[in-house]
């Protein structure tokens, strides 16, 4: 068989069973292939990925990609693919006002695949506080459900779910716990009504002091997802000893996600360690990556984030399945992302797991922190073409 690329003898996972094992990896026109070793087979481009992990593309389930009319959003045609991330998840940049212009800009011709939560104010994320401008208010009555179904009936495969951002200044010591109960109405309609898949994530932040964190849990529902599981301010997943909450395992026993959302202030280290001493670890590891943070500690990109996990005590297979299998799994996107089925289209990355003990990392806060493990991509694939590969590799 004539193949486009033959990525040879690297180690794979089995995310079933969670182990190792040495394969070849087939491409011939933009999908993944059978093609045994002991076929006749040819290759334009032969790559031997002895001793090297090679996995899924990488799927980051929370960035912002609003670079063309935002003001905060990454590229992600230059941003991700060198990282060796072939799929995001926006998470709620946008509003129903502002998505039509949002995907015919950075969403549609965009090289990784992208997908969205819509945020549930019409105008999406109009600014953060630490950048002195306006947060969205989370005011129930200003939701507009026939709007934000008439984006969903119209991008139903891209848009994944609905964004709610929960904190004190969105919530503006008005509003409450009914403002994450409507958007969960309303993602209920847009599921049970219209057909579509609509899960809700939550930003979790600095709450006001009347809404808590049992109630957040409650009103999530299996599938959702809870976002900055590890934030230090104000209420958090932490009882006052620094376990991990009752109300928080009873969500994650009723099948509610959690992703870290690595960004800036959303995680100490104390908090890090303290909920994997409980076994509480991530299902997904994200990044939250916009144009402040990218390629700057202590965010930096997604396989510093995985060296920051990997750091505190997740292992190197959990790791690949929380950035590959789990998030593509957890918002329905296995066709294009997360796997290297046969048959499927071949988003593919390669990378260097090797020990990385000299390297002093940092929390948000400046803590240091020793590294332990280095995730280098050495290689990314997306769709067939090779459109990352190290100088030295
Ligand atoms: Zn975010």
């Amino acid at each position: 068989m004539k193949l486009d690329c033959l990525i040879q003898n690297g180690t794979q996972i089995n995310f079933d069973t969670m182990t190792t094992y040495t394969a070849d990896l087939c491409i011939k026109d933009g999908k993944i292939v059978d093609c045994p070793p002991g076929e006749d087979r040819e290759a334009r481009i032969t790559i031997d990925a002895t001793g090297k992990y090679v996995v899924p593309g990488l799927f980051d389930f929370h960035l912002h990609v609003n670079c063309s009319g935002g003001f905060m959003g990454i590229n992600p045609d230059v941003c991700l693919i060198p990282y060796g991330v072939t799929g995001a998840l926006d998470a709620g940049s946008c509003g129903c006002f502002n998505f039509e212009q949002f995907y015919r800009l950075d969403i549609m011709p965009r090289v990784p695949n992208i997908y969205a939560l819509l945020n549930i104010c019409s105008h999406g994320v109009e600014g953060v506080t630490t950048v002195n401008m306006r947060p969205e208010l989370l005011n129930p009555a200003e939701f507009r459900e026939d709007d934000i179904r008439k984006v969903f009936d119209k991008h139903p495969d891209i848009l994944r779910g609905l964004k709610i951002r929960f904190d004190r200044d969105c919530l503006a010591n008005t509003y409450g716990i009914e403002a994450l109960e409507r958007t969960v109405e309303i993602a209920e309609k847009i599921e049970k009504v219209d057909g579509h898949r609509c899960l809700v994530g939550l930003h979790f932040d600095w709450l006001p002091e009347y809404v808590h964190v049992p109630e957040i849990c409650k009103t999530l529902r299996p599938g959702d997802i809870f976002y900055h599981l590890y934030m230090p301010r104000g209420e958090t997943i932490y009882d006052e000893n620094g376990h991990v909450r009752e109300c928080m395992k009873e969500a994650r026993r009723r099948g509610v996600l959690f992703d870290n959302a690595n960004a800036r202030f959303y995680w100490n280290w104390k908090n890090l360690t303290n909920a994997f001493a409980d076994g509480f670890f991530p299902d997904m590891v994200g990044t939250d990556l916009v144009n402040f943070n990218l390629n700057n500690a202590p965010l930096h990109s997604l396989p510093y984030t995985m060296a920051v996990m990997s750091a505190a005590g997740m292992g190197t297979l959990e790791l690949f399945r929380a950035t590959t299998l789990a998030p593509a799994s957890a918002i329905g996107v296995l066709d294009k992302n997360g796997t290297l089925e046969v048959g499927k289209p071949a988003n593919v990355s390669v990378f260097d797991v090797s020990d990385w003990t000299d390297k002093i990392l940092i929390d948000g806060f400046g803590t240091p922190i020793k590294a332990n493990k280095r995730f280098t991509p050495l290689c990314t694939v997306k769709d067939g073409q090779v459109l990352y590969r190290a100088v030295d590799f």
